[in-house]
């Protein structure tokens, strides 16, 4: 099974990456940039240089061949420096490389993933909306086709939508058919920020500050009837779509934004415990402080295991929809523990700007509600699983 042992080309990129993150992402700038809710596009494009935006996508439209526990370990190395840089790998790689592959015409291959291998393209994603959080069947943007067949008309009101202010198109969930067939009138649509009738809107919000998550307004706005995700045969097939590859995928990618977080966190909370001293030794030396990050170890590598496994398990096509709601509903939960005895590790300092804490525990606070809310995650496993609902 994968995890005995690491492959050795994915050793090799995470020696890579580490390089990189030491280069290119000094601690104090990272902090900055989430300060100032941004972070220098030029990083994302050094990072595409090394060749990693290919790893979601297969060799014959111009990727690396799809290795997705090469590109989870893309993320947790990138966070373990600062997630900034996971947003842009996560919504070209994934959200672009991922859907187009699995869901794309053969024409919107070929068009759009050679440039997605390359770091080109990013995608935004339109789920959320203001009425609808978990419940993404119920999304009341709607996508209605011209008369003379050749266009779309899109209204409706996006919320959190993630990167919709430099992303090139919002890969957006819309209902497609009358109102009655909850699960079978939807589908997704790519529409360009920049069309005449988008208009985008930040939120103000505490974690993963680097890119503005935005309300996005569509008023008339048209698009070609090429950007239906799927061409023609993706009409009112975006239910299938979602429930498909994508939604098992993006449980992994946020936990491995989640992992790498959390990693940063122990790293931090462990030097310091190293460093400080009260009462005449070192705060490590304590032995409560000593076990409770003995633990947060522990449930570090219990995390590590849970998201590569599904991560592997998705990459050899397995069943994996149980597994990775495993893994996000438990990296997310036990990262926010780790976080919390980490913090408190750092004492004052661990709530102060000027050091990484503060804002990994504010990152960390929102995973298990980003991706998939963590009671979402247990309905699906309890219902995939069986777990009746009332008397036979
Ligand atoms: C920083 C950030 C970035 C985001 N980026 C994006 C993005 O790029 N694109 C996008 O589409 N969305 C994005 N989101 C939205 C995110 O995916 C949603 O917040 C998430 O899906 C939960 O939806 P909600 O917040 O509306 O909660 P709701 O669905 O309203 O749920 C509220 C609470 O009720 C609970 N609950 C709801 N239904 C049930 C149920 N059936 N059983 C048990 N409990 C239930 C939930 O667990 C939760 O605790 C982002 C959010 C944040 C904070």
């Amino acid at each position: 099974m994968y995890f005995t042992e690491e492959p050795e080309h994915i050793g090799m990129l995470r020696e890579t990456l580490s390089r990189f993150v030491a280069a290119e992402m000094p601690k104090s700038l990272v902090r900055e940039w989430d300060r100032a809710h941004t972070f220098p596009p030029e990083l994302f494009r050094k990072l595409a240089a090394l060749g990693v935006c290919g790893l979601t996508i297969d060799e014959a439209y111009g990727g690396q061949g799809r290795d997705l526990v090469a590109a989870v370990a893309v993320i947790e190395e990138v966070c373990r420096g600062g997630a900034c840089l996971a947003g842009p790998f996560i919504h070209c790689a994934f959200y672009g490389g991922i859907n187009i592959s699995e869901n794309g015409s053969e024409e919107q291959k070929r068009d759009l993933l050679p440039r997605l291998a390359q770091g080109e393209l990013l995608f935004a994603y339109g789920l959320s909306e203001p009425e609808v959080g978990g419940d993404l069947a119920n999304v009341a943007t709607t996508a209605e086709r011209s008369a003379d067949g050749k266009s779309l008309r899109i209204n409706g009101f996006k919320r959190w939508c993630t990167g919709a202010d430099w992303a090139d198109t919002i890969y957006c969930l819309v209902r497609s058919g009358p109102e009655q067939d909850r699960y079978k009138n939807l589908s997704f649509v790519m529409i360009p920020p920049t069309t005449p009738g988008v208009r985008v809107h930040p939120i103000e919000h505490s974690n993963l500050r680097y890119t503005l998550s935005s309300d996005v307004i569509f008023e008339d706005v048209e698009v070609p009837i090429e950007n239906i995700v799927g061409g023609e045969a993706g009409w009112n097939r975006g239910w299938n779509m979602l429930a498909g590859k994508a939604l098992d995928v993006e449980k992994i990618e946020i936990s491995a934004v989640t992992f790498g977080i959390a990693q940063s966190a122990v790293e931090e909370a462990w030097e310091y415990a190293g460093q400080r001293k009260q009462f005449g030794k070192l705060i490590g030396a304590h032995q409560a402080v000593r076990h409770d990050l003995a633990e947060a170890r522990t449930k570090l590598e219990a995390c590590r295991l849970m998201l590569y496994r599904a991560a592997w398990l998705a990459q050899t096509d397995q069943p994996c929809s149980v597994e990775t709601s495993m893994a996000k509903l438990f990296v997310a939960d036990t990262a926010v523990e780790i976080g919390l005895v980490c913090q408190r590790v750092l004492g004052a300092y661990g709530l102060a700007e000027g050091h990484d804490m503060e804002r990994h525990m504010r990152d960390l606070l929102g995973m298990p509600i980003v991706g998939g809310s963590s009671n979402m995650q247990k309905n699906n496993i309890a219902n995939r699983l069986g777990l009746a609902m009332q008397d036979r």
